[in-house]
């Protein structure tokens, strides 16, 4: 079954979905290419991409964005980049992205990108942590002082 097929390479490539779904699928450079490779051989296509920061304490500058869900298998956490969702037609076209995203230049170093997969609505991933991840949300420190400013 697809499903379980795309439940192994989630695990395989150290891939963190956001959400119970496959959008915002995050993940690193690093296993980018191998994991888009093995979902074209499961006929998955990957239509769109966002931006997270990947923020860790050696990041003087981070965090950028708008804060999220710690890393489930690295240091630091996620912190969701406000770039609209780039759309692709084919798994090629994103790896070609990828490939040439030096060009893109609000692409920082500490970004990783995430991958939103083509796949039924009611597919939930096999994730465990999802009941407990909105505990575990963070935020950047200006968004927290706005948050503490409006309860007063
Ligand atoms: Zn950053």
């Amino acid at each position: 079954m697809i499903k379980n097929d795309l439940d192994k390479l989630i695990k395989k490539y150290k891939v963190q979905p956001v959400g119970t779904g496959y959008i915002d699928c995050i993940l690193t450079f690093e296993n980018i290419f191998d994991f888009i490779n093995d979902l074209s051989n499961i006929n998955i296509i990957v239509y769109g991409l966002t931006w997270w920061c990947h923020c860790k304490d050696q990041n003087a500058d981070c965090p950028h964005g708008m804060g999220g869900p710690k890393s489930e298998y690295y240091d630091g956490w996620f912190s969701e980049m406000w770039f609209p969702l780039l759309e692709f037609k084919c798994n090629e076209q994103v790896i070609e992205y990828i490939k040439n995203v030096s060009n893109d230049k609000k692409i920082l170093k500490c970004f990783v990108p995430a991958l939103w997969l083509d796949v039924p609505d009611n597919w939930k991933n096999e994730l465990e942590r999802i009941d407990k991840q909105f505990l575990r949300i963070y935020m950047p420190h200006y968004l927290k002082g706005l948050f503490h400013n409006i309860k007063k």
